[in-house]
């Protein structure tokens, strides 16, 4: 393999190159050789040029940690959205397997209304309204904590078995690892659902095995569980706000706003998404 070749990072590359982190670091590469011209450093300035360009085409980006930031820059930014994502691409086209899609929640398939959902709860024990906050309540939280614990150090064979174990509406649940962690469901073992959502999940819908009798309100009332998350379950990195207007989340399109997502940015991996725009 040559050396240059060695570099390339076919995470930010290729179908999956991230415009807004490209243009970014090319704008930046672009400016430190302008001011070092202007400095009467013309090699200097030829270098860095050369070499910034060269790296932004085999990585995808130059300054560490783009790909977090840029996406909200370019959020933020007046630019038109579109100029960089000018077709809504599929949010699954950045995996390198198509064929599989990335699961929200364990709770994709179940249908039950939010409102049944914040009832049970409420009735329940399980959560309590203060003001206008939604909070877990102490014992459940501590049991919820405790549980996740525990299956934070559980090897991904176990917590495939452990789904299939305790969840009636799982069959089937397997590893699968490609640049990051996921149980695959599904009789193909196409849905991926993120390690750090396995825990949070199964831990939530475990603790609530003890205060509610229907399934679909447990389940569904376990997805509800991520959004009391400050950490990640598995490596307790704190998460991050992020946005899906970028390589790390998927697009949805022109017209819609990216929704707002958490992240955990150590294992890479989204755990909590606010739709901002259902439509
Ligand atoms: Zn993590």
């Amino acid at each position: 393999m040559e050396p240059v070749e060695a570099l390339r990072d076919e995470s930010h590359t290729g179908a999956n190159r991230c415009w807004p982190c490209t243009v970014l670091n090319l704008g930046l590469v672009g400016a430190l050789a302008v001011f070092l011209r202007g400095r009467n450093r013309p090699r200097s300035s030829l270098l860095v040029a050369t070499v910034g360009v060269t790296a932004v085409y085999l990585r995808g980006y130059l300054v560490p940690y783009t790909p977090r930031f840029a996406p909200r820059l370019v959020a933020a930014s007046p630019v038109p959205d579109e100029w960089f994502h000018g077709e809504p691409p599929d949010r699954d086209t950045s995996r390198e397997d198509t064929t599989r899609r990335e699961n929200e929640s364990l709770a994709d398939d179940v249908e039950i209304d939010g409102e049944t959902v914040f009832r049970e709860l409420s009735a329940a024990g399980v959560i309590e309204v203060e003001g206008e906050q939604l909070f877990l309540t102490t014992a459940v939280d501590a049991a919820w904590h405790e549980r996740m614990d525990e299956l934070a150090s559980d090897s991904l064979d176990a917590l495939a078995a452990a789904l299939e174990e305790s969840l009636p509406s799982v069959d089937d649940a397997e590893p699968y690892v490609d640049d990051t962690e996921w149980v695959a469901l599904g009789s193909d073992h196409k849905q991926l659902l993120p390690r750090p959502v396995v825990v949070a999940e199964l831990a939530a819908y475990e603790t609530l095995g003890e205060r509610l009798d229907d399934d679909r309100v447990r389940v569904a009332g376990a997805e509800a569980f991520r959004i009391f998350l400050d950490r990640c379950p598995v490596c307790d990195a704190e998460l991050v706000e992020s946005s899906s207007v970028s390589c790390c989340g998927g697009h949805l399109g022109p017209r819609q706003d990216p929704d707002e997502t958490l992240v955990c940015p150590t294992c890479e991996q989204r755990l909590y998404t606010f739709e901002v725009n259902d439509t």
